[in-house]
């Protein structure tokens, strides 16, 4: 793919990547999903997330079949570990059995899934560790909020959060008001979670509006494709939408190449207002 995000350490990762929650969970959906993948991959959708939550494992052991004849430095794969085993008592099994589920020996990230009970110095500290053994290449955060970055940024090695994945799309923008201003100023490029607002279940209409219609054709594109555009436009965030369709994989990919106007940014403005005071983050 061509329109790449440097990563903190220099390293490069498509734009678009693929999602993976709610895949590898039917018996009989195993092999058009796993096509999907793959097709995403041939696409330059090299970057895949998992976590450990998906699926009990599920997912993870999808990507590992996914991937498994193919060229491994090819790949940027990122899983998370649940906070509750964010400890030295259970991040480095956690890790490990991410790692044989995915039949593979490293993660190119490594995220705390969210924040939980165990302190965040000792979350960093075991992070540190399992670079220094080889086992992840580098590690960051997901639903840390401005706060939880600040916390962050004071703890002995927190600086080398490579990312915060957190929700967003055209219809949930709080994040634009302090966190990501906050994290373009230290740096930290943004992987926006939800991206398609799951296919719209999280904004009822959206792939209805009248201004996204209209800017999609535009382009000659889709609407979820115009999601994807206005996710990744500033050149630092990375998207990851999740389908089980060779087609829609296809169709992400090719969103890379739609570029907004800043006409067209400025009727989703409208449209679909940026925040005016602080916004707590969206979870889902
Ligand atoms: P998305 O916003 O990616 O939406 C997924 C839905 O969109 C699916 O129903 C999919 O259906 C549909 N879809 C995908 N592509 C298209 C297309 N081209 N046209 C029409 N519909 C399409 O939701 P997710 O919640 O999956 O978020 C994306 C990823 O982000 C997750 O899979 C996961 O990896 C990560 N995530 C991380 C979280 C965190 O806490 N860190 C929380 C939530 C998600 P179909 O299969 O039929 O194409």
């Amino acid at each position: 793919m061509e329109r790449q995000v440097c990563l903190p350490d220099g390293a490069r990762v498509p734009c678009i990547g693929q999602g993976t929650w709610f895949l590898g969970e039917h018996k009989d959906r195993l092999e058009r999903e796993q096509e999907a993948l793959r097709a995403g991959v041939g696409a330059g959708m090299t970057l895949i997330d998992t976590a450990e939550m998906y699926g009990n494992g599920k997912a993870e052991i999808l990507v590992g079949r996914t991937i498994k004849d193919m060229d491994r430095a090819g790949l940027f794969l990122v899983s998370k570990v649940y906070p509750h085993n964010a400890g030295r008592k259970n991040i480095f099994k956690s890790c490990m059995a991410s790692l044989e589920r995915m039949g593979t020996d490293y993660l190119d990230l490594y995220l705390l899934h969210w924040r939980g009970g165990i302190p965040l110095s000792e979350t960093v500290a075991c992070m540190e560790q399992l670079k220094k053994e080889g086992k992840i290449r580098r590690w960051g955060v997901s639903n840390f909020d401005t706060e939880d970055m600040e916390e962050l940024w004071n703890v002995p090695g927190g600086k080398h959060c490579a990312v915060n994945q957190v929700l967003y799309h055209v219809a949930s923008r709080g994040i634009e008001y302090d966190l990501l201003p906050w994290m373009r100023e230290h740096k930290v490029p943004l992987m926006a979670y939800c991206p398609l607002a799951q296919a719209g279940s999280l904004k009822r209409g959206l792939y209805e509006n009248p201004v996204l219609k209209r800017i999609a054709d535009n382009h000659k594109a889709a609407v979820s494709q115009v999601l994807l555009a206005f996710a990744v436009r500033d050149g630092s965030s990375i998207a990851i939408p999740r389908t089980g369709r060779r087609e829609h994989t296809l169709e992400n990919a090719e969103a890379a190449k739609v570029m907004l106007t800043e006409e067209e940014l400025g009727m989703i403005d409208r449209e679909f207002p940026a925040p005016t005071r602080k916004v707590y983050l969206d979870i889902v």
